[in-house]
């Protein structure tokens, strides 16, 4: 079940599971049952671009790095 819908009282099949802390950041916690939450594949999707969009936020605060 999608962890995210569930939390929004929506009960939708889970397609994904995802690494809340991302495996270049922490390969260790692959199989830690506390770093992955199933979610639903638009859910997956947004967390992704989230996170994406995050990565390339603070690449570009950093002066000089592009
Ligand atoms: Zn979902």
């Amino acid at each position: 079940m999608c962890a995210s819908c569930a939390k929004e009282g929506r009960h939708v099949a889970a397609a994904h599971v995802h690494h809340m802390i991302d495996l270049a950041d922490a390969p260790e916690l692959a199989l830690t049952y506390s770093n992955l939450e199933s979610l639903c594949h638009p859910c997956h999707s947004r967390e992704t671009l989230k996170r994406l969009r995050e990565e390339r936020h603070e690449r570009d605060s950093l002066p000089g790095i592009r």
